[in-house]
């Protein structure tokens, strides 16, 4: 196998710590879905599911039939899926047969649903999604009591695994109004199902940044993303969390599981006057020296970053000089004096005393954290470390 043009390393240690974090902050008792969707933002489904594994997570989330497939092919026979998203009527036997749950959320799904059960002869495991107010998907309350009745007459078929919601913003405390009248609606809907005699197997509505900031929402079961990875929801969750804790959060604070480096593949004199690169971008003001990167924007390198990110090579700040390429990036390194060809540099992460963090990054390309993380190449190699 020949060498990709970047890297990328996830850190065990640092995952595990995350878990525990987020353990904590939940409670014994609350089963944690590991929320995977958009290639494990990322990180890779392939690397992440096992070391989430490690961590003994034992239920992971994805957001279409075809990601759930790759879990299948990353986790252990004991680790359960769900769909939370699109699962085509065509994709729904191959879904029941393979023990994966999904979503539902319309009521015309069931019959379909109970036709695919019988024909796979084992049951399929169910999560009612209802509508309380993100509008997006979930099963509105006029049809919810229809498929309660449903499940209830063919649960020799159909396993009410679930009743799910998802908060339309719970990151930003200006939404706190919207989130409030989210749960007090799926409430309604416990008490419905409770009238009914029914009971599902878990009730679940938080994500990352529900789990962290609000512990009345965490029910038996948590969906977490972006917690996970080692990343805040949003400064409004950080602080609230700095708060609850008295600002003593450094120990046991969530920490960034993903570094992505490359190698120095050129090193150059550029004279002063000299252009660096397409166009006129950039003009050497000084006698300079210039390493060569080996990866541009077809690689999930923005763009945005031309004449303004930076890389770390031997602990130092290189700044970028001129535009970021399709294939190639050039940084300056006239203060790096021992740089030589082969040498890692660090696009995101930690090299000796200085880092570099996806947010500062986005900050200049305007993406967000999970934007920018979840466009990375499925094709730059993931790797485990400690
Ligand atoms: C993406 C997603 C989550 C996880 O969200 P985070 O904020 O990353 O924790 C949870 N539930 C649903 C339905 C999602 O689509």
């Amino acid at each position: 196998m020949v060498r990709h043009s970047s890297r990328i390393e996830l850190s065990q240690s640092s995952l595990k710590s995350n878990f525990n974090f987020i353990r904590k902050k939940v409670g014994p008792g609350v089963r944690i879905s590991s929320v995977v969707k958009a290639n494990a933002y990322g990180h890779g489904i392939h690397e992440f599911v096992p070391m989430a594994e490690k961590c003994g997570v034992e239920h992971f989330s994805v957001a279409s039939a075809f990601e759930a497939e790759e879990v299948l092919e990353a986790c252990s026979s004991d680790s359960s899926i769900m769909i939370m998203g699109i699962l085509y009527d065509q994709d729904i036997q191959w879904a029941i047969e393979n023990g994966i749950e999904f979503f539902v959320f319309n009521y015309d799904r069931l019959p379909l649903v109970l036709e695919k059960a019988k024909a796979a002869d084992k049951k399929a495991k169910v999560h009612i999604e209802v509508e309380t107010g993100a509008n997006r998907t979930g099963m509105n309350a006029r049809e919810v009591p229809k498929a309660l009745s449903f499940l209830k007459k063919n649960a020799r078929y159909i396993e009410f695994e679930g009743l799910c919601t998802h908060f339309g913003g719970a990151e930003s405390l200006s939404n706190k109004f919207k989130i409030d009248s989210q749960h007090r609606k799926f409430k309604e809907f416990i008490k419905l199902c409770k009238g009914r005699g029914m009971r599902p197997n878990h009730y679940h509505i938080a994500c990352s940044a529900a789990a962290l900031a609000y512990p009345e929402t965490t029910y038996d079961m948590v969906r977490i993303g972006v917690a996970q990875y080692g990343f805040w929801p949003s400064p409004d969750i950080f602080y609230m969390h700095l708060q609850s804790t008295g600002n003593s959060a450094n120990s046991t604070s969530l920490k960034r599981i993903f570094t992505w480096k490359t190698d120095v593949m050129d090193i150059r004199d550029v004279d002063e006057g000299e252009f660096i690169g397409y166009g006129t971008a950039f003009q050497a003001i000084r006698d300079m020296k210039v390493a060569v990167l080996p990866l541009g924007y077809s690689n999930g390198y923005p763009r945005a970053q031309s004449n303004r990110g930076h890389v770390l090579i031997h602990g130092k700040k290189a700044p970028i000089t001129g535009l970021i390429n399709m294939n190639l990036f050039m940084v300056d390194v006239s203060h790096i004096k021992e740089v030589k060809v082969g040498d890692e540099a660090v696009l995101v992460g930690r090299q000796k005393n200085n880092t570099i963090n996806v947010s500062s990054f986005t900050d200049v390309t305007r993406l967000l954290n999970n934007e920018m993380l979840s466009r990375l190449p499925a094709a730059i190699p993931r790797k485990a470390v400690r």
